[in-house]
């Protein structure tokens, strides 16, 4: 596989981010390699309905999106290759990547490995992933205009989903672990000034409940200080608990913060020649559409780098 051939960009993932990085560098005659990662085309293979991709009026599912994304890639010359990155040699270009199949070279590198959002683990939740249970409110809010909507959490981020998402819901309750908030003193004001948000103090989602026709018809909520449990009536669960960026192959080796985001000057790394895109330094937007901005963004440095050098 690797041989001593040295790549001109080394992508590491097939996200938004990594394959319109790809598109860009592809076109400008880089010939570019994909390593796609454990999940080929990345968060949106998990969703259904997109609509919110300019483009596509009616909506496109988020798989049929991403085959189209690597579909336009390759269609420019991006070798994309199935396989994992295990480990990084940043120390000087050309860097090393390396996989499971062997080391690979890159003149540049661009690291777009994304994010994954916390899930609560339950077997249930998955089966209803997409179909009632989501992790983003900004991409599924509009879907439950009317509806009861059950937000899990209690920091900062799942007080912003919540309050976004009584934009659209009949109600929403807030299913929190604890008897108080974590999340700041003006978020938590913000949270008991709204009166469409209600929180379930002391109660953890035990399972989703629901059917394949309905979906989501309800959550067993379970007491945390007197164990019982509940059935409690929702056609929606938003998990606010966060995201883990996909950087522990970097640690020690790029700048990242207390989260693990990678910290970055537009996009360029710390590292000269490194750059990264996406949700994997992007604790704020985490939208396709900001992801593959910032992939082009990463693309047209990684070929004004190479430049550079020549
Ligand atoms: C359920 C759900 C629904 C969503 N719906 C929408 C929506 O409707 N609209 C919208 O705009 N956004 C939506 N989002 C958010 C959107 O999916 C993300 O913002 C976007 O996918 C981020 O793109 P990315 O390229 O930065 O990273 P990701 O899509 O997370 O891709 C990361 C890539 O990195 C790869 N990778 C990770 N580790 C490694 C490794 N060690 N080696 C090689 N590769 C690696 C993975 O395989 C993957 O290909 C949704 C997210 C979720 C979870």
């Amino acid at each position: 596989m690797s041989g001593n051939d040295i790549r001109n960009v080394i992508i590491i993932g097939s996200g938004p981010a990594g394959l319109t990085a790809a598109l860009y560098n592809a076109r400008a005659n880089l010939a570019p390699l994909v390593l796609a990662g454990p999940e080929p085309g990345g968060q949106l293979m998990i969703t259904t309905d997109v609509e919110n991709f300019p483009g596509f009026p009616e909506g496109i599912q988020g798989p049929e999106l991403m085959q189209r994304f690597e579909a336009q890639a390759e269609g420019f010359g991006t070798d994309i290759r199935r396989e994992i990155v295990e480990s990084v040699d940043l120390s000087a270009s050309p860097f090393s990547v390396t996989t499971e199949e062997g080391t690979y070279r890159g003149k540049t590198v661009i690291i777009s490995t994304g994010a994954t959002a916390r899930w609560l683990g339950l077997e249930s939740e998955t089966r209803f992933r997409g179909r009632g249970v989501s992790a983003c409110a900004t991409c599924d809010g509009f879907f439950y205009k009317d509806k009861v909507i059950t937000v899990v959490g209690g920091g900062d981020s799942a007080i912003e989903e919540a309050t976004y998402l009584t934009r659209f819901g009949s109600k929403v309750y807030l299913a929190h672990r604890r008897d108080e908030l974590r999340a700041s003193q003006i978020m938590q004001k913000r949270a008991f000034d709204n009166e469409k948000l209600e929180i379930l103090w002391n109660s953890v989602v035990t399972e989703v409940l629901g059917d394949d026709l309905a979906g989501v018809t309800a959550v067993r909520l379970k007491d945390t200080q007197t164990g019982e449990e509940r059935e409690h009536a929702t056609d929606g669960l938003f998990l606010g608990i966060g995201h883990d960026p996909n950087t522990a192959i970097f640690k020690g080796i790029l700048d990242m913060d207390d989260d693990g985001y990678l910290l970055t000057d537009g996009v360029k790394t710390n590292v000269d020649g490194v750059f990264a895109c996406g949700d994997v330094t992007d604790h704020v937007y985490q939208q396709a559409i900001t992801a593959a901005g910032m992939g082009c963004q990463a693309a047209i440095e990684a070929e004004h780098w190479l430049e550079g050098q020549e």
